[in-house]
């Protein structure tokens, strides 16, 4: 439910891994130019089902944020987009042209017009502050909103602190995505030893007690909870760098590595609503039937996609997809 697909070479490497043994995904809109009006959301949407090829696989479209949508540009496109993806400006790959303040009457007449639409919002949660504290600085914003438009849906994206987990009970509106590498991973991993690239995220990767958070819900596939992988390809030679880009690779070992926590956990039974059930009623989508069978018989991780590194690149994991239907 948080994927970026990319464009271009990338998005033909990496779209078809994703559409093989996922049904759907909600497709993150921070390309160069930003997915901002119809004409550029239609032109990705069919460059992205012409790299899925045959795929069984819809991609959600977002849009953007931007300030200025109001109810007539957002009502022809209602059909069209599943939700909206609002970025504060320049915390993440491509986001310079986000939100650089969060005044509630500077962004009611957008937020008024998806909340009256049905449209939901997904927030990249996190302020410009120091690194570590951004995502739970951000969590005060996220409850004046979710206070403020009430019948919004608010998507709490790829939460990583304890802070984020406690926010959802307290807001009938508030959900959350987590990624798979964030159940798995903290800081320790990324930077406690030899700096690890193709782990380096963002949100960073967080404290012990984050990931316990963020594990016991879902294990339990709480159900304001969703799945959301955030795989984020970039080119090796952008993660092997002195400036190392952020995102982590996860599309194509998603599947087997959560059913490998899952079963380590004695959770399995939930695995199937952590990774579709809630999302499906949370954006009301209905994705195309797809039956995947995932068998507990070692996969050998590969050390590269086209020109991506995975994560768990050369590892093995103790599960594996054996059959799609
Ligand atoms: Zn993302």
């Amino acid at each position: 439910m948080h994927l970026h697909l990319r464009d271009g070479e990338m998005l033909r490497t990496v779209a078809p891994l994703s559409a093989h043994t996922f049904s759907g995904a909600i497709i993150m809109p921070n390309l160069l130019p930003p997915v901002t009006d119809a004409e550029i959301l239609r032109a990705y949407r069919r460059r992205i089902l012409d790299a899925v090829g045959g795929e069984n696989f819809t991609p959600y479209m977002t849009l953007f944020f931007k300030p200025e949508y109001d109810r007539e540009f957002l009502l022809p496109l209602r059909d069209e987009i599943t939700a909206i993806k609002l970025y504060p400006a320049g915390i993440t790959t491509n986001s310079e042209g986000g939100v650089s303040g969060f005044d509630v009457e500077e962004l009611r007449p957008a937020l008024s017009a998806m909340s009256e639409l049905g449209i939901p919002l997904c927030i990249h949660g996190e302020t410009g502050g120091f690194v570590m504290d951004r995502e739970k600085e951000f969590v005060p914003v996220y409850e004046t909103l979710a206070t403020a438009f009430p019948d919004l849906k608010i998507i709490m994206e790829h939460i990583t602190t304890a802070e984020s987990v406690a926010a959802l009970d307290r807001h009938e509106n508030l959900y959350a995505t987590i990624t798979l590498h964030h159940l798995l991973i903290t800081l320790d991993d990324v930077a406690g030893g030899l700096l690890r690239p193709h782990l380096f995220c963002k949100p960073i990767a967080k404290r012990p007690e984050d990931r316990e958070a963020l594990l016991r819900v879902a294990l339990e596939a709480h159900p304001k909870v969703m799945f959301g992988s955030d795989s984020a390809p970039h080119p090796r030679h952008a993660k092997e760098a002195p400036g190392c880009a952020a995102g982590v690779f996860t599309a194509p070992i998603a599947l087997p590595a959560l059913a490998e926590l899952f079963e380590r956990h004695g959770r399995l039974e939930n695995l199937q609503a952590f990774l579709g059930d809630n999302a499906r009623r949370i954006y009301g989508v209905t994705p195309p039937d797809k039956k995947v069978r995932l068998v507990k018989e070692p996969m050998r991780v590969p050390e590269k996609y086209g020109d991506v590194v995975p994560m768990m690149a050369g590892e093995e994991i103790g599960w594996s997809v054996a059959e799609i239907e």
